[in-house]
């Protein structure tokens, strides 16, 4: 077991296995070490993207991302999707974009990510200590003394990539906050991020579980409007999720953690207004012949949403006759269809949560480097960090590009100290 290392790596996820690479391959004479709490390394790599790895994205702006925007685009600008292409070919890992923007290996395997980032430490002759869980971290003249559950370490440079609360069964607990706070680090609030919604057990979603369509979500503080997309809803057996949801989560999470009462309100046509679907149903009341409800309904959205949301408002509605639609009824459907407001009462929380939203302030990192501007030779990256993208490759996009300045930077500043001293 070391005892010392010029550069200690803390958290062998996405973002720390990218440090540790670029970082042995800036400066291969360095001791770099990787530690990692977890028995096995890779696990959220491994679920990730369905089990596909959604490694990045073909456009990947500041504006995919919540938090300090001007800092992450800085950040972004030095190593971009191209460049995480390029990487992953020179690893012998060709990526594919599909029609959504998002690119995958072409083996559609995450573990071939996984196997190639390993593989290349391995080649570069990393040691990685699993079931190393870094308990305390200490900053005396220039040295880091990391306490791990196996002994003591003893590093010229740490760079902290312990990621955030999601999914924590695969070792990212949020111990990484305490040990930033130990060197004088906040942590602003943190909530899970990209997660699937709960709603009231009297709503109907359990009979559309499985179902997937189209929708507008909106989301509304005291009439406000927060947050406001369009995409994928699909109904679970105890709520919401997809990709639409689990992007909408963030701001229903965040606004309910203020103490606020956000609302959820459902367009069941992601491309139409209300008044839009009012003149629809006004037009087709007009046209000659028996057309039902259930009928016109169907013609735009799934039959089992039909049933069960003209079930909602009135049992008989579905085998009305369009052109017998009483006025009230047919304002009454309107707003169930176009502006329903979903009883959420939750979301399924951290192990369900595929990001963390907040973190470390940006503001306390050199977006230069990734270095703390408070302790030096302290580099901070990942998930750790008050940083969050939406659905789409954005967030191993992050980790990829932080690790890459963390890891050549530290390799630089670790050489140049290593330098001076030896003059
Ligand atoms: C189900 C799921 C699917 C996802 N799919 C995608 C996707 O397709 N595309 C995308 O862009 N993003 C996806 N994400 C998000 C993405 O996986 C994360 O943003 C990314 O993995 C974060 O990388 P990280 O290295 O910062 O943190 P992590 O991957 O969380 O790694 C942190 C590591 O630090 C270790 N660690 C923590 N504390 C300590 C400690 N005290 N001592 C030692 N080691 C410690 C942990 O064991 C862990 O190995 C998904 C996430 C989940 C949960």
């Amino acid at each position: 077991m070391p005892q010392t290392a010029d550069i200690a790596i803390i958290g062998a996820g996405a973002a720390g296995l990218a440090a540790s690479i670029f970082a042995a391959k800036t400066n291969p004479s360095l001791h770099i070490v990787l530690l990692d709490g977890a028995k096995t390394i890779g696990a959220k790599i491994l679920v990730s993207g369905g089990g596909r790895c959604n490694v990045t994205n073909q456009k990947v702006t500041a504006s995919d991302f919540h938090g300090n925007r001007k800092i992450i685009d800085r950040i972004l600008r030095r190593f971009d999707e191209q460049a995480t292409i390029q990487w992953f070919d020179s690893l012998g890992v060709p990526l594919k974009t599909e029609n959504t923007g998002k690119l995958f290996p072409v083996s559609n395997k995450a573990r071939t990510i996984l196997n190639a980032l390993l593989d290349e430490c391995h080649r570069l002759a990393i040691p990685l200590l699993t079931q190393h869980s870094v308990q305390s971290i200490s900053h005396e003249g220039n040295r880091f003394s990391i306490h791990h559950s196996q002994g003591c370490l003893q590093a010229r440079q740490v760079i902290l990539a312990t990621g955030g609360r999601s999914l924590p069964k695969t070792g990212s607990n949020g111990s990484g906050w305490l040990l930033a706070q130990q060197l004088n680090h906040t942590v602003t609030a943190t909530c899970p991020a990209l997660v699937p919604l709960l709603l009231d057990d009297n709503f109907f979603h359990a009979h559309l579980s499985g179902i997937s369509h189209d929708v507008m979500l909106t989301t509304r503080v005291k009439n406000r409007i927060i947050d406001r997309r369009t995409g994928s809803l699909l109904w679970t057996h105890v709520g919401i999720s997809g990709p639409a949801v689990m992007d909408a989560s963030r701001f229903w999470i965040l606004a309910t953690e203020q103490g606020d009462q956000p609302q959820i309100h459902l367009n069941c046509f992601s491309d139409s207004a209300p008044q839009e679907i009012e003149q629809w149903l006004i037009h087709a009341m007009s046209l000659p012949g028996n057309k039902t409800i259930h009928g016109l309904l169907t013609e735009r959205l799934p039959n089992r949403v039909v049933t069960q949301f003209t079930q909602f408002l009135e049992p008989n509605l579905a085998r009305t006759p369009v052109n017998h639609l009483p006025k009230t009824m047919r304002h009454n459907l309107v707003q169930i269809l176009t502006n329903l407001s979903l009883p959420v009462i939750g979301s399924r929380g951290w192990n369900f949560a595929e990001v963390t939203a907040g973190g470390i302030p940006l503001t306390e990192i050199n977006p230069s480097t990734m270095e703390s501007k408070k302790v030096p030779g302290l580099y901070l990256i990942g998930e750790l960090l008050d940083c969050d993208g939406r659905i789409g490759g954005y967030n191993f996009q992050w980790a990829w590009a932080t690790g890459h300045l963390a890891g050549s930077h530290g390799a630089l500043d670790t050489h140049r100290e290593k330098s001076q001293k030896k003059e």
